[in-house]
């Protein structure tokens, strides 16, 4: 059994019994692992608050390999996020991000760059970044450290140049011109939307950003046909992400 110090951000947690409690994580550099905080429902402003949705703490626990829970000795805050619960979009958009890794990432699979990315985005909401915004460009970074990069640049299908509307299948690689897309299923992006989410790729949304509604509907689609293209299930999250972040 081997004792283990990272870094980790808190994905979801739920009660194990009146005392203890389940968090899921990222670490930095041991991938997904949940671990049982025992005593954590009691101590007020102990290991409880260090494990709260998105903080990022440095946890200490003991590693069991084989085992599916392990089990944390220690937790203390890094960075906690205060804005994210006291803005209902900005928790509405951290939920998003953090079930898509949590549905994505396998447990006990290093990947660095995505709790890079988780991160960053977090950060960005924290600092009152637009969220439908911030979400979509993580949905796109997400997969392409996981090796599903959407084709955002050039028309997945032949290679050709694509401007203006265009319309985004996932199933077909991305993108496609208006000769390839016949017969394409997924969102159709407007011109200025399709430009937004290839610089949201990149990096997260300059501040005082501000989208239309339109804008708003067709990114938040957009982060769901990229997800979901990926999973066999409906994200849980999304309906709530909806509701706030659209008002529909
Ligand atoms: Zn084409």
């Amino acid at each position: 059994m081997a004792q283990i110090t990272d870094n980790a951000i808190i994905l979801r947690t739920r009660p194990f019994s009146d005392t203890s409690i389940i968090a899921v994580v990222l670490t930095r550099s041991h991938g997904k692992v949940s671990v049982l905080a025992k005593g954590a429902r009691r101590i007020k402003g102990g290991a409880g608050a260090s494990l709260e949705p998105f903080t990022r703490a440095e946890l200490v626990y003991y590693d069991k390999p084989g085992r599916s829970l392990q089990t944390l000795a220690k937790s203390a805050i890094v960075d906690s996020t205060p804005a994210l619960s006291t803005s209902l979009g900005a928790t509405a958009a951290a939920n998003l991000a953090a079930e898509c890794v949590d549905r994505l990432v396998e447990e006990g699979e290093p990947h660095s760059d995505v709790y890079a990315a988780l991160a960053a985005s977090l950060g960005q909401l924290e600092a009152g970044r637009e969220p439908v915004a911030t979400a979509a460009g993580f949905v796109v970074r997400l997969l392409t450290c996981l090796g599903y990069s959407p084709s955002l640049a050039e028309c997945a299908e032949c290679g050709g140049a694509v401007e203006g509307t265009a319309v985004l299948d996932p199933r077909r690689g991305g993108v496609l011109c208006p000769q390839c897309d016949v017969g394409a299923g997924g969102v159709t992006l407007s011109g200025g939307s399709l430009t937004l989410l290839r610089r949201l790729a990149m990096a997260g949304p300059p501040a005082g950003l501000k989208l239309a509604p339109g804008q708003k509907r067709e990114l938040m689609a957009v982060a769901e046909v990229l997800i979901e293209g990926q999973l066999d299930r409906p994200l849980r999250s999304a309906n709530f992400a909806r509701q706030v972040l659209l008002g529909s």
